[in-house]
């Protein structure tokens, strides 16, 4: 199986093959900065399973909570929030599910990182782990 996912002006697209490794909502301040929402949603692939296709993103490092690099990529052309690869977790690639193509937006959520963070209006997932912040 492979999911297939694309900006906003099309001048990127990615893809990667099989099951995410998780499926994750994260309320953290950075992830509402770098969205401009409530939270991010991700699908958590295996880097060796993930690809871009065309184009090429900019990154931004911002440093998160562990001191390490969370690297951000995203179209320089219309500003889509891409994926981000963080230091913490080398092997694994959290694509913001938002690009995905195709309904695959359209995922079950697994897991919420940040709790701590989240905003009033933004509702627990019915049986998603609930996880305060990472490692915790
Ligand atoms: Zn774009
Ligand atoms: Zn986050």
């Amino acid at each position: 199986m492979v999911t297939k996912g694309s900006c906003m002006c099309s001048q990127i697209a990615y893809e990667f093959s099989g099951e995410p490794a998780t499926t994750a909502l994260c309320h953290c301040t950075d992830c509402q900065k770098w969205s401009g929402a409530a939270y991010t949603a991700n699908v958590v692939v295996p880097r060796k399973d993930f690809s871009v296709t065309k184009g090429t993103p900019k990154t931004y490092d911002a440093i998160g909570d562990s001191g390490k690099v969370n690297k951000h990529f995203f179209c320089g052309n219309c500003g889509s929030s891409l994926y981000t690869e963080l230091e913490i977790m080398p092997d694994v690639a959290c694509v913001k599910s938002g690009g995905l193509d195709g309904g695959a937006a359209n995922h079950e959520v697994k897991v919420e990182f940040y709790t701590k963070d989240r905003l009033g209006y933004a509702k627990e997932v019915p049986g998603a782990d609930q996880v305060t912040q990472f490692g915790q």
